[in-house]
């Protein structure tokens, strides 16, 4: 029953590379920036 929580306990962490902030599976459309340091209106 723990299959699905132990699948992203192993998934290394995608951190932004500028903050640090770490980013949820979305983030690979974004490569290493978060939404805020990748933010489109900048
Ligand atoms: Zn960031």
């Amino acid at each position: 029953m723990m299959n699905v929580i132990e699948f992203f306990r192993n998934l290394p962490q995608k951190k932004c590379h500028k903050c640090g902030h770490a980013m949820v599976e979305k983030a690979d459309c974004y490569g290493n920036l978060c939404d805020e340091c990748d933010h489109p209106a900048r």
